[in-house]
């Protein structure tokens, strides 16, 4: 039995950490778009009603307007300047960001190794790979012609068309680059090119809502990278400058403790070798917790692609998930940044008379990108069984809820779309 003093007073309003008012969310994420992606997970996923984000390489899909290329001088003078100036902090981003695009077939590797050299601060090391590379160009070791990274080859065989297919079925497409480049070994014009262009073609082929997330391949979080990249995605999985978002990344050992941040995101990235169980209790620990986002983040499957993982062990996993559907929302990694994002922002005034209470909820974001509906929570008055709620259009009936604070009702809301009013029903 409550005393009447603990009682929360009738009206007041928050807006649910989670939709729905779940205690946790989970955003089931996949990279490099690699054929079996689509062809064994997606199947399975579609089965549970799971939705998930696909991080997709723009230039290998068909109709693509971009692909790879090297945007600066002509690389043969670059080729000739390396015969007298070595590698050094003045030359070194342009020569790695021409590292694929020099006419040979088996330089792309230098590329990726050196930009990560580069990104860790083995600054020499990075030199050294640069002038090994161009040697080898100089005295024609390598046969001519082109040749991408192994992740932009597995990537080869979807189109546009399946991709709006899957839209319309509620899955994210998101931009993972054009070639799957490693972008602390870029300059800044040939980081604008990859993610400037691959969102150009997101939008003309899936339209805006496709533009929101990104994820800068490797899982890099370079300064200098995120700062150009933030301008163009509003949402990165690599890593988000919310100051109310703890963020423990992919290769923490972390688990997601106590913080004085309103939310944690938890990364795990499962690999061919990671145990079940282990990965059930990611899952578990996202419900127990309240505040806490866990973002899976897959790669290869049955075998194509990196550290692939079985369609049957996913299978399993996604059922698991699907069972403590009651404790956690299951979202796009957009959609759970967009909640997120526009609960920080929502202001919600109450007002009561004559036995209505009435709700505003508004905020400052764009609405073209922000409009996911809030879930609010409200105490109402102890002798209230039902509850008609209205907003513009929508009239519902609510069932009325208990918890130790008293009475009241969840309902979903939409910013800025009117006062919403709460009336008791018989
Ligand atoms: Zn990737």
């Amino acid at each position: 039995m409550l005393c009447k003093g603990q009682q929360t007073a009738a009206g007041t309003t928050t807006v649910t950490e989670w939709q729905y008012g779940r205690n946790g969310a989970v955003s089931i994420t996949y990279d490099d778009a690699s054929r079996n992606q689509f062809l064994k997970a997606l199947p399975v996923m579609e089965q549970l009603k799971i939705p998930a984000t696909f991080f997709v390489i723009t230039g290998p899909i068909k109709g693509s307007k971009y692909q790879g290329k090297f945007v600066g001088r002509p690389v043969r003078e670059i080729i000739k300047e390396s015969e007298t100036v070595p590698a050094n902090d003045q030359n070194f981003l342009e020569r790695c960001s021409a590292a694929g695009y020099l006419g040979y077939i088996g330089t792309i590797s230098y590329h990726t190794q050196a930009g990560g050299m580069y990104d860790r601060g083995h600054k020499d090391r990075a030199f050294k790979l640069m002038d090994s590379l161009y040697t080898q160009v100089r005295h024609g070791e390598f046969k001519p012609g082109y040749e991408p990274c192994p992740e932009y080859k597995e990537a080869i065989g979807s189109t546009w068309d399946d991709f709006r297919k899957d839209a319309a079925e509620g899955y994210e497409i998101a931009s993972h680059s054009i070639t799957h480049a490693t972008m602390p070994g870029l300059d800044e014009a040939n980081i604008r090119y990859e993610l400037e262009k691959s969102r150009e073609d997101i939008l003309r082929e899936l339209g805006p809502k496709y533009t929101f997330s990104c994820e800068v391949p490797y899982g890099y979080e370079n300064e200098r990278v995120m700062q150009i990249a933030y301008k163009i995605y509003p949402a990165l999985r690599n890593r988000m400058p919310e100051p109310w978002l703890k963020e423990i990344d992919r290769a923490s050992k972390q688990t997601p403790g106590t913080t004085d941040k309103d939310y944690i995101q938890w990364q795990r990235g499962a690999t061919t070798k990671t145990p079940l169980p282990l990965m059930k209790s990611w899952v578990d620990t996202a419900a127990a917790k309240n505040n806490t986002w866990l973002v899976l983040v897959f790669h290869g499957i049955d075998g194509l692609g990196y550290e692939p993982v079985s369609s049957t062990l996913l299978d399993e996993y996604f059922q698991y998930i699907r069972s403590k559907e009651d404790q956690l929302w299951v979202a796009t990694f957009g959609d759970v940044t967009r909640y997120m994002r526009e609960r920080e922002a929502a202001k919600v005034n109450m007002s009561k008379n004559n036995g209505k209470i009435t709700v505003k909820l508004t905020d400052s974001l764009d609405r073209k990108m922000y409009d996911l509906p809030l879930t609010l929570k409200t105490y109402v008055p102890s002798g209230w069984k039902k509850v008609k709620e209205i907003q513009g259009k929508h009239i519902r009936q609510l069932p009325v809820k208990k918890d130790e604070k008293g009475n009241y009702v969840l309902y979903q809301a939409e910013s800025g779309a009117g006062a919403i009013t709460l009336t008791k029903t018989l």
